[in-house]
């Protein structure tokens, strides 16, 4: 356990959900945050101050201006840079003791092992292909990861333990293809990710500290306040986690 600065955690520490025991569990653990646009990012930067020992941040995308109203890591000097570069200065200048990776790549299922071997992995993508290369690899590996999307004013979060709750692929997900019409066209409310990717961080925490999690998809409306649960289960038959 590397030296821990009992002040800058102060508000972790009194939580009795966290506490010593499990800011160590954080202050431990390895994330590999792939797609730093809105909900990738802010995740990001509350895993920097939550103080885990190192992000491995992966985006092949640079900041536009559409970026910009909701992709609260960003401001207007950033545009035409690098996202992994850009946000890696930023998460450097909020906590010097994490250590980021930062990777101008895009995840496919030919390099996914540019993900290294994190303790979880949190999706910040925005199309099927990305997730299923994502998907393949952590149950081939072993390793949890949190799906998040945000569309319009709404979004999901689901967590994917390898072999305890259900994939992507066994709820139907496909390895291919764009996720619906894409944020400019379909529009997004700034809220959206920024709620969404909050609310998956805590889940993040969650599986940090070992805790038993559920393979639920949770759906939120950051416009109606409206939250659904839907129960999921593993497919005994799926093609990445079934038994051959
Ligand atoms: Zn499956």
């Amino acid at each position: 356990m590397p030296f821990l600065e009992f002040d800058r955690y102060l508000g972790t520490l009194a939580l009795p959900q966290i506490s010593l025991s499990g800011q160590k569990k954080i202050s431990a653990g390895i994330v590999a945050i792939v797609g730093l646009g809105g909900t990738g990012g802010i995740a990001a930067e509350l895993f920097a101050r939550a103080g885990v020992a190192s992000l491995v941040l992966i985006d092949d995308d640079t900041v536009s201006l559409t970026n910009i109203q909701r992709q609260i890591e960003y401001v207007e000097a950033d545009i035409g840079k690098g996202k992994a570069e850009t946000l890696k200065k930023r998460i450097s200048a909020i906590n010097h003791n994490v250590s980021v990776e930062a990777i101008n790549e895009r995840i496919t299922e030919e390099n996914a092992s540019i993900m290294g071997k994190p303790s979880m992995i949190f999706d910040g993508t925005d199309n099927f292909s990305a997730r299923s290369a994502i998907n393949r690899y952590a149950v081939k590996k072993g390793i949890p990861w949190i799906m998040t999307a945000a569309n319009e004013t709404f979004g999901t979060i689901k967590a994917v333990v390898p072999h305890e709750t259900s994939c992507t692929a066994c709820l139907g997900y496909p390895d291919s293809g764009n996720e619906g019409m894409g944020c400019a066209q379909a529009g997004i409310l700034p809220s959206a990710p920024a709620a969404i990717g909050t609310l998956a961080f805590s889940l993040g925490l969650k599986i940090l500290m070992g805790e038993k999690v559920d393979g639920d998809i949770v759906y939120i409306d950051t416009w109606n306040y409206s939250i659904e649960r839907i129960r999921t289960q593993i497919n005994p038959k799926c093609r990445v986690c079934g038994t051959p």
